[in-house]
């Protein structure tokens, strides 16, 4: 009997292994399929001093365009790839676009940073730098100063030697480097002290809670007062209202991205948006409140 169950168990297993392949060989076709019909955009999200109202730059946020689900969100399909060596495709891609978009912009008077997130894979690729600067070729009107790349997952970085090397490197040619999500994952100091990175850019979970849990305000104020003992800039992510951002001006983050300022859009309407922006109107309230 028991042995029966057993055997049984062992073949339901079996199938659900065996059509969790199949499912995974599918998606990763459809993924590939997808880069090849162009069904991918970059939505632009932007990056404002609340101080000043002034925009510093934007994020270009990866989403598929699929002709039957619709907008489907980078969470729904970068966990499919990222053991995959379309993972690096699909991260070249979006340094091009991003590159190709800033150039149009450029043409028509909107000079703007553009931040790309690159996964700690793809930056270990061995010719990351190569390739980085054989796609900036292509744009010679564009220079690397324009480019910030946001490095996620710093806690898969492996050999941290060979990363700091390449982002001395790149930060020579003049690309800038953002630590993403910092303050998540095991070890967020040891990256700090060993990457030369330019920004970092505090986890929007320690902003959501601010303003009701005193110990992510602890938080922020340790990452803050660590960036300047490193000399690091800081930049706020997730900040959903005008009070989180008053808040943050009084910590003494001057640099935010979120919900509050603009949510992320596609190329077009960025450009609009950044037109329209009237900064001097729309952070009143923070200015008032930062005046002390
Ligand atoms: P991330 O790089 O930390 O990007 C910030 C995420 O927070 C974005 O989600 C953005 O839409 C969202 N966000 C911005 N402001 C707010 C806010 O005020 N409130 C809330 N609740 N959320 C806000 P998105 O676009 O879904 O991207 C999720 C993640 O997917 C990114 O997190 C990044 O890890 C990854 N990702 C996105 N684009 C790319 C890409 O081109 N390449 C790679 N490798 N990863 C990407
Ligand atoms: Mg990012
Ligand atoms: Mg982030
Ligand atoms: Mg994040």
């Amino acid at each position: 009997q028991a042995k029966l169950a057993g055997k049984n168990r062992y073949h339901i297993f079996d199938a659900a292994l065996d059509l969790n392949i199949r499912n995974h060989h599918e998606s990763l076709e459809r993924i590939r399929h997808a880069l090849v019909n162009d069904e991918f955009v970059l939505y632009y999200q932007p990056k404002v001093n609340m101080r000043t109202g002034v925009v510093t730059g934007a994020e270009a946020l990866i989403r598929w365009q699929h002709p039957e689900l619709g907008l489907v969100p980078p969470a729904d399909f970068l966990s499919i790839i990222e053991d995959h060596p379309l993972a690096v495709e699909l991260g070249e891609w979006v340094i091009k676009a991003a590159l190709s978009q800033m150039s149009d912009w450029h043409d028509v008077g909107l000079d703007i940073t553009v931040s790309v997130n690159i996964s700690a894979r793809q930056l270990q690729q061995s010719d990351f730098v190569e390739r980085l600067t054989a796609l900036m070729l292509a744009y010679p009107q564009m220079t690397p100063g324009c480019i910030e790349l946001e490095i996620l997952e710093t806690s898969a970085l492996e050999d941290m030697l060979h990363v700091t090397q390449v982002i001395e490197t790149c930060q020579k040619i003049g690309f800038k480097f953002a630590l993403d999500d910092f303050g998540t994952g095991y070890s967020s100091l040891t990256y700090l002290k060993h990457l030369p990175a330019n920004m970092l850019k505090i986890d929007q979970s320690f902003v959501r809670g601010m303003l009701d849990n005193p110990d992510d305000v602890a938080i922020l104020d340790g990452v803050l007062g660590l960036a300047k003992a490193f000399r690091r800039q800081v930049i706020a992510e997730g900040v959903e209202t005008i009070a989180h951002g008053a808040m943050l001006l009084q910590l003494g983050c001057d640099l935010a991205q979120g919900y509050a300022i603009a949510r992320p859009m596609p190329a077009i309407d960025f450009h609009v948006w950044s037109t329209t922006w009237r900064p001097d109107i729309a952070w009143q309230d923070l200015h008032v409140l930062s005046r002390d």
